[in-house]
């Protein structure tokens, strides 16, 4: 632990992946953990993980890299931080995202610019940048990260890690800074893929304070690395290859086919025909679900709260106002507009139905498959300052990404070589609850 905050204060005045270093806090933790010794059931006993700061910490400072919290600390901890406590891991601070979570650069950060580990010139990707720029710049070895759309999977294809994304309701949310509640899920990014799996088997199971998480019993998710691949079936969407992904990512793609193949493997060409509406549909849901989450911040019961105000509309008004960045704003109007009595039925009901669709595009390739692959991303890390100013662009950069999270599946992004000098993703998709599936492949794979 002393090590790592060592590297912390060399490596992260450049990067500038956390936003809070836990310094203090994580040393009295360490030291406890060596004079009690390590704990059979501590399978994470001094290992140091860093947090997005959309999951809240008990005494530490949660931001989500909004002004709206700059200054809050939470009186309790989340689920996921808890279990990471109880098995003896170590917070050893609270990583930088795009404000709650809304990005796909880390640029929309109210707080600083994060820095992609392999060029600094250009982003880490998001929102979970910080995340995935700590541990590719060797800061550590596990980042906590969510993913609403792709934001532990893209982050972690932008720099050369692990990004993993477990099944809907796998993981409690209690204490996670909700954004769209029906699509949040917290994962790891990590720098190998057996990395992650010590970490997610600590986090997943049921929780009373989240009625979203499924009941099932304790299962290893790691249980089938290191079996034989032989006979696995693999889709390959032609979707995740058309107009808009680099020739150079779509070649690195139908390079890891042919290692799944030699590794004994088929893999077919599939269609997910409706991948098309993903990212429109995901746009009015999640900013849907996000304006009514972002109710909350109202500048009374916690939070950002303007000055000088004169009436309680002035509260509210100004307090948000002030409070929230430009692209958190953007989607509480476009949310509340779609939730509108008057235009319901023709966005945010017609997005649902979409959402089916992509599903059920899913379930029908899953009758024959074992696992989905494609790129994570259809280009490598753009340069800071490039896309912030164009959101549709940005909103684009998902596209990949997105459908998973309409459909609730579990996917994972792992190193699939360089493009033009940056690291670009492969991405795996599984069945619900087939975690077992992803990992095998990754590991596998890497
Ligand atoms: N980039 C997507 C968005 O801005 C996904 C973000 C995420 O997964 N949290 O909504």
């Amino acid at each position: 632990v002393q090590s790592t905050l060592e590297g912390i204060s060399q490596i992260d005045p450049e990067v500038q992946a956390f936003v809070t270093v836990n310094t203090a806090a994580a040393l009295k933790q360490a030291e406890a953990v060596d004079q009690a010794g390590i704990a059979t059931d501590q399978p994470l006993a001094g290992v140091p993980v860093a947090i997005k700061d959309n999951i809240v910490t008990k005494g530490l400072k949660t931001t989500a890299s909004s002004k709206m919290l700059a200054n809050f600390v939470p009186i309790y901890d989340a689920t996921v931080v808890e279990k990471l406590t109880a098995a003896g891991a170590i917070n050893v601070g609270k990583t930088n995202l795009d404000e709650f979570a809304m990005g796909s650069s880390t640029e929309n950060s109210a707080i600083q610019v994060t820095k992609n580990a392999w060029d600094h010139t250009k982003v880490p990707g998001g929102s979970s940048g910080g995340s995935a720029a700590s541990v590719a710049s060797g800061q550590v070895v596990v980042a906590l990260g969510t993913d609403t759309g792709g934001s532990i999977r893209q982050p972690a294809a932008f720099n050369g890690v692990v990004g993993f994304k477990p099944t809907y309701g796998r993981v409690s949310r209690w204490g996670l800074i909700a954004f769209g509640s029906s699509l949040d899920a917290i994962g790891t990014l990590t720098r190998r893929v057996r990395d992650s799996v010590p970490v997610m088997n600590t986090i997943i199971g049921h929780d009373d304070k989240d009625s979203t998480t499924v009941d099932r019993s304790a299962e290893d998710l790691g249980a089938k690395i290191g079996q034989d691949l032989t006979g696995m079936k693999i889709a390959l969407p032609k979707e995740y290859l058309g107009d808009g992904v680099d020739a150079a990512i779509v070649a690195q793609v139908q390079a890891a086919a042919k290692q799944f193949e030699a590794m004994g493997a088929t893999v077919e060409e599939v269609s997910l025909p409706h991948t098309k509406y993903a990212v429109p549909a995901y746009y009015i849901i999640a900013s849907s679900e996000a304006s009514s989450n972002l109710q909350r911040f109202d500048g009374i019961r916690y939070g950002f709260r303007a000055q000088d105000v004169k009436t309680l509309d002035d509260v509210y008004v100004r307090s948000r106002s002030e409070g929230f960045g430009a692209e958190v704003k953007r989607r509480i109007m476009l949310g509340t507009f779609s939730l509108s009595a008057g235009f319901y039925d023709a966005y945010f009901k017609k997005a649902g139905q979409v959402r089916t669709l992509i599903t059920r595009d899913f379930e029908q390739v899953f009758e024959n498959y074992d696992l989905i692959i494609g790129p994570t991303t259809p280009t490598p890390a753009f340069k800071i300052g490039d896309k912030v100013t164009d959101p549709l662009t940005m909103y684009m950069n998902d596209i990949l990404t997105i459908p998973v999270n309409l459909a609730g599946l579990p996917a994972m992004s792992v190193p699939a070589g360089f493009v033009d000098g940056m690291p670009v993703g492969l991405q795996l998709i599984a069945k619900h609850f087939d975690e077992a599936t992803l990992y095998q492949a990754g590991a596998a794979f890497e």
